[in-house]
């Protein structure tokens, strides 16, 4: 390290502020999910004619002893004002900024109204400054600094507890006061062994127990991303991204990077989307439940319960984040990543996702868990489904997904055999109609015996003859007018009931018309829709009731 004389520092740092020599440097940091630049921290820099640049290491303390560093961060920030009109003025995307703040500025001065005349006379909102504080300021005297806190927060200052981990009473700390983001600096884990990552897990896991956000620093390999990723740590910041740059090297690379700026309306939704604790063993059931537990305390595994958090877009579809429980159920569906997945949603037509795509939009629509049942790749599944967040035009969906497992699946599908029948037994009369081909596809199931010759002409003569052999005199206008599929689809859409009903008279074997309760029921299946023409007969007192109605005409079916 360099050395340097303390009076050098303290007879030069007027100057070295007047004349601008000190300035903020600017490191991004970056929403893990998305990769996207969420804030920028401002880091000191000295650029000294005669020493060259000097580090914060050596000139921190040094002012700090001489009581000149608030003087020091309220340049810092006076920078990120300039920095921050001039993203402005040239209409790049906006986004807080972070400064240091000392134990000792707080002696020095009201550091709240001192930050707030600078933010004032520069017309930046108190939003798009967070405070960031290592552990030893709050060592002593609780109360004085919960107040001072508690101060900032009313003004709308975000506070983040900087080096967590790095003194002796972090949790005293967090116990004490309330912060909004915990920075864990990755340079106290000297490698990223199972140790370090049992301590990372914790830590995350801990924060978001008590609803505060995670941030890891010096962040320098993909190794380390990857298992952040995991974990559910919110936000990354390290050379891996980018080393502090000067304000002017910083606008160059937002305007050159491919890296973008997370927008401000969305700043919220992957804030309320970072609350999700990856390491719950019942993570979804935590969302669901609306508060968080805190009483939780295994840490140490992934949870075994499947959880993604899948991004609707209009009709795009993406995979946010999922567990490794996620990946290995929808193996069993045939996928092997989660882009597959997608893929295969995208090329689909939607009508095989009808279910599921109900499914979402009731999610999105009451906010609330809702968990069905499907069958689809050959597989049954729960499918459990909760909107947590959106913006005006994209919501992000929580999604836990459970398999039955093959026995119980196979045993189920016999089981469904079985039972279909017997449901089916319940009709008297099932035919089934491609109504965009004008054809009758087959009879299912017939109890009545028809004549097979309505199968063989097109849709519209069948139903015109039915009418004429089958239904009784009086009713035959009707019935032509219930068979109109068209009729029936407008008849659908007006009710949002997929089955329209009516009592009609319809011969028997014997020659004798009886009263019979038909149905036409819209489906869905891969190639397009289908309806059903379903006859069933009635009990002697649903038969009394059907002739009473049948007395008051059906009006209203118009
Ligand atoms: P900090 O606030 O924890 O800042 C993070 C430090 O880690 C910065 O060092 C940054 O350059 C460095 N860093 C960032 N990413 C990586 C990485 O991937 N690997 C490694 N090895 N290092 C990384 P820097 O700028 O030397 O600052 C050191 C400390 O000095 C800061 O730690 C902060 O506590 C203090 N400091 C810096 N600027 C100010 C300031 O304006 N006011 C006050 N009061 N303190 C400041
Ligand atoms: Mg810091
Ligand atoms: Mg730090």
């Amino acid at each position: 390290m360099q050395h340097i004389d303390e009076q050098y520092i303290i007879r030069n740092f007027d100057t070295a502020l007047k004349k601008g020599y000190i300035k903020a440097y600017y490191q991004p940091v970056i929403r893990t999910l998305t990769e996207q630049i969420c804030s920028v921290e401002a880091l000191a820099r000295w650029q000294d004619p005669e020493m060259g640049l000097l580090s914060p290491y050596l000139f921190i303390t040094v002012l700090e002893k001489n009581r000149l560093i608030h003087k020091l961060d309220l340049m810092i920030l006076e920078n990120i004002c300039y920095t921050y009109n001039e993203m402005r003025e040239k209409g790049l995307p906006l986004h807080p900024f972070s400064i240091n703040l000392s134990r000792l500025d707080f002696n020095e001065m009201d550091m709240l109204k001192a930050i707030s005349d600078i933010l004032e006379k520069y017309n930046v909102p108190s939003t798009a400054i967070h405070i960031e504080i290592t552990e030893s300021v709050m060592l002593d005297n609780t109360a004085y600094f919960r107040r001072i806190f508690d101060s900032f927060h009313e003004a709308g200052f975000a506070i983040f507890m900087d080096d967590f981990g790095s003194g002796y009473s972090s949790l005293n700390v967090l116990k004490d006061y309330s912060f909004d983001v915990l920075k864990i600096d990755m340079r106290f884990l000297s490698d990223i062994g199972m140790r370090s990552k049992k301590i990372l897990s914790s830590v995350v896991n801990m924060a978001k127990a008590i609803g505060i956000h995670t941030l890891a620093e010096g962040v320098e390999t993909r190794e380390q991303i990857l298992f952040l990723r995991t974990i559910g740590c919110e936000m990354l910041q390290g050379y891996y991204y980018s080393k502090p740059m000067s304000s002017e090297m910083y606008i160059d690379y937002l305007s050159a990077s491919n890296i973008t700026v997370e927008k401000r309306s969305e700043s919220d939704y992957w804030d309320t989307i970072g609350k999700v604790n990856f390491l719950s063993p019942d993570p979804f059931n935590e969302i669901s439940s609306d508060n968080f537990p805190i009483d939780d305390t295994s840490v140490l595994r992934e949870s075994p319960t499947a959880l993604a958090l899948i991004e609707i877009d209009g009709k795009k579809v993406k995979f946010q984040y999922a567990n490794r429980a996620y990946l290995d159920e929808i193996n069993k569906l045939g996928y092997n990543n989660t882009r597959e997945m997608e893929e295969a949603i995208e090329s689909m037509p939607v009508v095989y996702f009808q279910n599921i795509n109900e499914q979402i939009e009731m999610s999105l629509k009451t906010g609330k868990l809702i968990k069905k049942d499907h069958f689809a790749n050959a597989v049954y599944f729960t499918y459990s489904t909760k909107c947590i967040a959106k913006t005006d035009s994209k919501y992000m969906l929580a999604a836990s997904i459970k398999t039955f497992d093959p026995a119980r699946t196979a045993n189920r599908e016999q089981m469904f055999e079985k039972y279909s029948r017997i449901l089916i037994d319940t009709y008297d009369h099932i035919t089934i109609i491609d109504h965009e081909n004008n054809r009758i596809i087959t009879r299912l199931y017939s109890k009545i015996g028809f004549t097979n010759e309505y199968l063989t002409m097109p849709l519209d003569k069948a139903r015109v003859l039915f009418a004429q052999n089958e239904v009784i005199e009086s009713e035959r206008e009707r019935f032509i007018k219930f068979t109109d599929i068209s009729f029936v689809k407008k008849h659908i859409e007006k009710t949002e009931n997929p089955i329209l009903q009516q009592p009609f008279h319809i011969k028997n074997q014997d020659g004798k018309f009886i009263i019979r309760d038909i149905r036409i029921i819209r489906t869905t299946v891969e190639d397009g829709e289908r309806f059903l023409f379903v006859i069933q007969s009635m009990s002697p007192s649903a038969q009394k009731k059907a002739l009473e109605a049948l007395e008051e005409t059906f009006d209203d079916f118009n």
